[in-house]
């Protein structure tokens, strides 16, 4: 693996989980998950999972909802 793709490729959902086989998983991974430091700057999922070390399964890496809401739901469940 290159320093292009994110460190949680292997066990994300977006490449295994909800969105494996869709129409969004290239344009995903190519937006987030294969650009480099810049694209994990831009990942919600991977913001989140900065902060908490886990992030829930079904957040999209474009999210409308800023990382620190996220957090807050996540705490709050
Ligand atoms: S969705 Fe985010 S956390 Fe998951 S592999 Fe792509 S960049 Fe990493």
């Amino acid at each position: 693996m290159n320093n292009d793709v994110c460190p949680k490729a292997v066990n994300c959902p977006i490449f295994s989980g909800i969105l494996k086989g869709t129409d969004y998983t290239e344009v995903y991974k190519r937006l987030y998950c294969e650009a480099g430091e810049a694209g994990r700057l831009r990942c919600k999922r991977f913001q989140v999972a900065k902060v908490l070390g886990h992030c829930p399964d079904n957040l999209l890496p474009n999210s409308p909802k800023s990382v620190e809401e996220i957090i807050k739901e996540v705490q709050n469940q």
